[in-house]
């Protein structure tokens, strides 16, 4: 198995592309940014490796984002490869015209839902709007369910559902080497955005920390990220970010107690700051995550776009499973 690093100037940073070609198959889990500078690094990273991009017989995408799918239409019309994705995410990356609109449509009405002022919403539209390429040419999408197996060169590679950061977020688990390929469902640095990188998933924070439980479940040896270098220690990981969330939503109620009922983008000024670019709609996607998730459990209270406490000094441990491990996996380098 080889990595190769593309380069990302609008999300994350680098995104990873993961070879599997230690055997008659050409195998990649996930594909770049659709820029043709990115498509040309892809290209000669994979010669590098001895492979020709016409020669790629599959891949194994863990969710539709641009900067994980992009790349995915290009190397399908070079090579034939089969596409696989999520059902949940398969029509956006198909390039569905009726869910790509409908996703656009819940995008602006979650934009007005969370209190965006008008000329932020402008600004944002257009962001999203200049950025669109980024998801490339759309292609024939194979979609698979959780539990799914895919047989790579002697690996079986099991699909595991990890919804959250996305609708149909998939991890790629090979039980034999220990080892899952995740995307997006942990990161070694910062916690993957929830809330607004997929407007489509209900209950956002409530589906991820389900997720979490079920990576600390799975418990590879090594998890091989979206972004970043290799993950050691996944279960960790998954733990520290979930306590991450206790601590947002600590956070989320002092402002609620400090502010009175405010609307998800006000919270998100109040944590974040001004905001720019992609983080417009992450910060106040985030916020409105944490928010709905108090009033899922009785907390905080929804009047029009803002939402009020409703118990002054709530318990917040108690709205979280606990992960019962201790360990504290942060980002070192
Ligand atoms: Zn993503
Ligand atoms: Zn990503």
């Amino acid at each position: 198995m080889h990595r190769i690093r593309l380069d990302n100037t609008v999300f994350e940073g680098l995104n990873n592309v993961y070879v599997l070609d230690d055997g008659p198959e050409l195998v990649l889990i996930d594909a770049g940014v659709a820029l043709p500078e990115v498509h040309e690094q892809l290209t000669e990273e994979l010669a590098a490796l001895g492979h020709d991009v016409a020669d790629v017989d599959r891949v194994l995408l863990t969710h539709w984002h641009s900067d994980h799918a992009g790349l995915a239409g290009a190397i399908q019309s070079a090579s034939g490869a089969t596409i696989h994705v999520h059902e949940a995410d398969a029509p956006l990356v198909a390039g569905d015209e009726a869910s790509l609109l409908e996703e656009r449509d819940l995008q602006a009405e979650k934009f007005r839902e969370w209190g965006m002022p008008d000329d932020r919403r402008e600004e944002l539209s257009e962001f999203l709007g200049d950025h669109m390429d980024l998801g490339g040419e759309p292609c024939e999408a194979t979609p698979f369910v959780d539990g799914d197996r895919f047989e790579v060169n002697g690996r079986t590679l099991e699909a595991v559902h990890l919804p959250g950061h996305a609708a149909g977020l998939t991890a790629f688990h090979d039980a034999g080497a220990d080892e899952a390929f995740v995307g997006d469902a942990i990161l070694p640095k910062y916690t993957p955005n929830v809330g607004g990188a997929d407007v489509r998933v209900d209950d956002p924070l409530g589906s991820y920390v389900a997720s979490l439980l079920a990576l600390i479940d799975l418990d590879p040896d090594v998890a091989w990220p979206g972004h970043r270098d290799r993950i050691d220690d996944p279960a960790g990981r998954a733990a520290t970010i979930l306590r991450h969330h206790v601590e947002r939503t600590r956070n989320v109620v002092d402002v609620l107690r400090r502010e009175g009922p405010s609307t998800p983008w006000a919270v998100s000024a109040a944590l974040f700051g001004d905001l720019h670019g992609i983080h417009v709609l992450h910060g106040p996607g985030e916020a409105y995550a944490h928010l709905d998730h108090l009033a899922d459990h009785g907390v905080a209270e929804r009047d029009g776009t803002r939402y009020a406490l409703v118990d002054d000094d709530p318990d917040v441990a108690s709205l979280f499973p606990d992960p019962g491990i201790d360990r504290v996996v942060e980002w070192e380098g």
